[in-house]
């Protein structure tokens, strides 16, 4: 086989691998190369999103979800259950199963698509040529028409809680305990932060959450998000805002091993609170380490991320940059959708990537769940806007499924109508909200969503109520603008 590609992409995360799969489905001869290795040391595709991100916590958020609702939430519905127990090495064990199984499926869309899988280290030198070393330390130098630069992000890591791998553990590692730890901190109470508290939490951990910000989710919507705050408090999240972290200790040894951690409240009060484990969710940041040739031509921005125009290009012709790797939400969807988007520039076509319009969820329960702007945002660009607000109460299939908490909330253009951004927090707030998304998508009104007939009893009819209220005619309650 002639070692010149069309594309070759470096990272097989879900940015990388759609890229890949929509290369190839074009004709394009592509090559994939990959540097993660399973426990077993076995190469494998599938990136942060399906090794320890996405499928894996999500895995872990529904064991847990399950046992909490057998533990307390079939109180009510006549359902004993007699004893709950978790074994936690079980549940690991099934997210690890769930893991191989959607990597292994990503090598066989590889297969059924003819993309070279390559199980090693990828590195861009000048003129689209690339250095691949496989893992068993080979090496062969690769040509492509196009490179595109797939790397990912890391988590972020601070000096005054420095990963041991075992007391003190990054999202990774929080994925990974054998038992549940008595007493969890967590530094960060954003997505991750709040997702691994949950999880943990569930089993029967006293969760702190510790959060430098003062305001809770303060790049969500600020009504939504303090409806979250009362849910998670309800739920026995302690959540402490304005809370830095400034120092940690690892104490003791064996089984008795804790950290002391102190933090700063906003204030200035130093406070200590010790843990068996504490768990590190301040952020990722772009990975580029060993990727770039000092001539490859690639730049980086003041972020260290890898800089591109609105269509991925870098500042090399012919090698593109996607995902968290480069600028915005680092979310998985957004990387695979600029991973098609490059795919069919490369081949000649001329799509755009809608930015404005990125679902972002965050997979607590209830889910949080938005897409477009915020009232804060759109407030402070001052433009005219109306909001409809509707609760999950009044919802007669919320209500049967005992999952009556949070709200819809909507908001549309004053003048035209236009919906310019959707928040909830409640019951399959991501499913929900995507529905909202489509309608943007296709430049909908309020009012459109309004007059769509939606199915009853569904927890989606929150959604059209919410729509309603924005012109004030929310049916199942009390309108707060009243219009003919
Ligand atoms: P990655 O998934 O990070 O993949 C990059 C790949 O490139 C990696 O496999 C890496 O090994 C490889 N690589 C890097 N350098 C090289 C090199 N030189 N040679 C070869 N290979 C290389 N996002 C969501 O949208 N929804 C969620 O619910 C969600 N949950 C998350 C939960 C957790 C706990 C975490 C940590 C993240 C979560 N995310 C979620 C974020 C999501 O995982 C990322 O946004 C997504 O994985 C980014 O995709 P990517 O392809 O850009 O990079
Ligand atoms: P996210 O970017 O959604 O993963 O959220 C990370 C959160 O960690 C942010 O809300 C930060 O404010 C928070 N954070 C960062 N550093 C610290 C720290 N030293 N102490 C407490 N919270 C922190």
């Amino acid at each position: 086989m002639s070692d010149k590609y069309d594309v070759i992409v470096i990272g097989s995360g879900p940015a990388g691998y759609v890229a890949a799969i929509r290369a190839a489905q074009l004709g394009l001869k592509t090559a994939c190369i990959e540097k993660w290795k399973d426990k077993e040391g076995k190469g494998v595709n599938g990136g942060t999103c399906l090794n320890v991100g996405c499928i894996p916590s999500k895995a872990l958020l529904d064991t847990s979800h399950k046992y909490h609702e057998a533990h307390q939430a079939y109180k009510g519905h006549g359902i004993s259950v007699g004893k709950v127990s978790i074994d936690v090495p079980e549940m690991i064990a099934r997210k690890d199963k769930i893991v191989k199984q959607m990597s292994g499926g990503i090598a066989g869309l590889f297969m059924s698509n003819k993309v070279t899988a390559l199980y090693g280290t990828g590195k861009l030198l000048a003129n689209r040529k690339v250095q691949f070393t496989d893992n068993e330390g080979k090496e062969t130098i690769l040509d492509a028409e196009n490179v595109i630069l797939a790397s990912g992000s890391v988590p972020v890591d601070i000096p005054v809680a420095k990963i041991d791998h075992d007391t003190i553990v990054d999202s990774t590692g929080a994925l990974e305990f054998q038992e549940v730890p008595k007493r969890l901190g967590v530094i960060g109470a954003g997505v991750i932060g709040l997702e691994l508290g949950s999880v943990w939490g569930r089993l029967g951990s006293e969760v702190v959450l510790l959060e430098a910000m003062d305001s809770f989710l303060a790049m969500m919507d600020q009504q939504v998000a303090k409806e979250s705050l009362k849910i998670f408090g309800k739920q026995g999240l302690d959540i402490r805002l304005g809370c830095r972290v400034t120092a940690s200790e690892v104490k003791g040894s064996g089984k008795k091993k804790e950290v002391e951690v102190t933090y700063m409240d906003k204030d200035g009060n130093e406070s200590n609170v010790t843990f068996d484990k504490l768990i590190v969710c301040v952020g990722r940041r772009p990975f580029t380490d060993g990727l770039l040739a000092e001539d490859s031509g690639v730049n980086l921005d003041e972020r260290g991320s890898i800089y591109v125009n609105d269509l991925c290009s870098t500042s090399a012709p012919g090698v593109w940059a996607i995902g968290d790797v480069v600028r915005g939400p680092m979310l998985a969807h957004k990387g695979s959708e600029e991973g098609v988007m490059v795919a069919e520039r490369i081949a000649g076509q001329k799509p755009v990537m809608n930015y404005d319009i990125i679902p972002n969820v965050i997979y607590t329960h209830p889910e949080i769940a938005s897409v477009g702007r915020t009232e804060e945002q759109i407030k402070a660009d001052g433009e005219p806007y109306n909001i409809g607000v509707f609760p999950f109460i009044a919802i007669g299939r919320a209500v049967a499924a005992d999952e009556a908490e949070g709200i819809v909330k909507m908001i549309a253009h004053a003048e035209t109508d236009r919906v310019l951004g959707c928040h909830i927090v409640g019951p399959n707030a991501a499913d929900l909200v995507q529905q909202v998304a489509i309608a943007m998508e296709f430049g909908s009104s309020a009012e459109d969503i309004g007059m769509t007939v939606f199915g009853h009893p569904t927890f989606s009819e929150a959604v059209k109520e919410a729509a309603l209220a924005v012109n004030g005619h929310a049916i199942h309650m009390p309108n707060r603008k009243r219009k003919k």
